[in-house]
């Protein structure tokens, strides 16, 4: 009879520590703080920063993510004339400055893209950002002007050494503008903090630049909304389903300035030293990879139009294009052409 009441006893345990698991779960469940995602925004790298993070412990993720974009604008932003970048344009001409490895890594990536684009995407075009200067006090530069900046926007004359880690500018007047593609970056490192605090599940959104961690809870994936090219934000122009992933928009429409009826807008071409007239309104990029290439990629092909953008973008693995032509026709590359539902009419899928 003992060995009997024994396995009894050991069962009657055994059903009270598995009821106990199943009413904690259900407990977990009915409470869980996966339902419950948590919003926090931030005015940061000149544009609205909104996190949303689902998960445990989110509450103290969100000063770490802050804190680190922070810390790029500090380093990357030309507007602040203590910055690394600043660093870099005082010393043009004349020595070669020692960077940060975060800076360093931006700078050597936006190199890359600019040979790969053929020098559309230029991140040498700090001067002519100036001469413009879109988002502070906007002007049309004269043309003596442009055609004397031109002879300073040239990504071959940015020196890196990767041993002594230094970045050098050839010519005094030369600056490097990282504002195509630390943006990117950031995002990679905001999902990356998210992601090693543990996050399973957030959407981060830099202003145009979106970073999709996991699945939306309770969902496969994540619907991303591929920005309107009306300018309105909100109203979008398509949908992608995307699970860990970024989508970056860039577009004539963000920021622009109008003189004598002309519109002109913020994303320039380094050959003409005028905004970029592609054809394109829009560039949307969207990829499992780094979001820093989306970002550069986002520009590079909206100055190199249709059919060169989309050269570039078929040569480069895991990133996809969604491309709006000023005659409202958009353009899918082949990684899309099942995944992408378009949602306002004012637009055609191009065949
Ligand atoms: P994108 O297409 O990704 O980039 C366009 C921007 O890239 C232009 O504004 C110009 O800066 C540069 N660019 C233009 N043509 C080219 C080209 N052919 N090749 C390469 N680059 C090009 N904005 C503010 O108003 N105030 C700030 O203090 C400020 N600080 C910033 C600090 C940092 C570190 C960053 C990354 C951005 C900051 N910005 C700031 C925003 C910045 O000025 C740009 O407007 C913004 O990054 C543009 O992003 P986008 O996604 O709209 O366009
Ligand atoms: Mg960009």
């Amino acid at each position: 009879m003992r060995p009997e009441r024994s396995i009894n006893g050991i069962f009657i345990l055994t059903l009270f520590a598995i009821l106990a698991m199943v009413s904690c779960q259900n407990k977990e469940n009915a409470e869980s703080p996966l339902l419950e995602p948590l919003t926090k925004s931030n005015y940061l790298l000149g544009t609205n920063i909104t996190l949303t993070l689902y998960g445990p412990g989110s509450e103290s993720v969100f000063d770490k993510i802050f804190d680190r974009i922070a810390q790029i604008e500090e380093t990357m932003s030309l507007q602040r004339p203590d910055s690394v970048l600043s660093s870099i344009r005082n010393a043009a001409g004349d020595k070669a400055v020692q960077v940060p490895a975060d800076v360093y890594k931006v700078i050597e990536s936006a190199i890359d893209m600019a040979k790969r684009s053929g020098g559309a995407f230029d991140p040498a075009i700090g001067p002519l950002v100036a001469a413009w200067d879109i988002t502070g006090n906007p002007r049309v530069p004269d043309l003596s002007e442009i055609e004397s900046l031109l002879g300073l926007i040239d990504w071959k004359d940015i020196v890196l050494d990767e041993a002594a880690s230094t970045v050098f500018l050839k010519k005094k007047g030369m600056a490097i503008d990282l504002g195509a593609i630390a943006k990117g970056y950031a995002a990679d490192e905001a999902a990356r903090i998210a992601r090693e605090s543990g996050i399973k599940s957030a959407l981060l959104d830099l202003g145009g630049n979106l970073f999709v961690i996991g699945a939306k809870p309770g969902r496969d994936n994540w619907r991303i909304g591929i920005q309107n090219p009306d300018g309105q934000r909100g109203l979008s122009l398509g949908i992608v389903p995307a699970v860990d992933a970024s989508a970056v928009t860039s577009g004539a429409y963000e920021r622009f300035f109008e003189q004598d009826g002309k519109r002109y807008h913020h994303i320039l071409s380094p050959f003409t030293g005028y905004p970029s007239e592609s054809g394109l309104l829009q560039v949307s990029i969207v990829s499992g990879k780094e979001s820093m290439y989306c970002d550069g990629l986002s520009t590079a092909c909206f100055v190199l139009g249709l059919e060169k953008g989309m050269e570039l973008v078929e040569s480069m693995d895991g990133y996809e294009a969604i491309m709006v032509s000023t005659d409202h026709q958009v353009y899918l590359s082949s990684g899309l052409k099942e995944n992408f539902t378009l949602t306002d009419t004012d637009y055609t899928l191009a065949k």
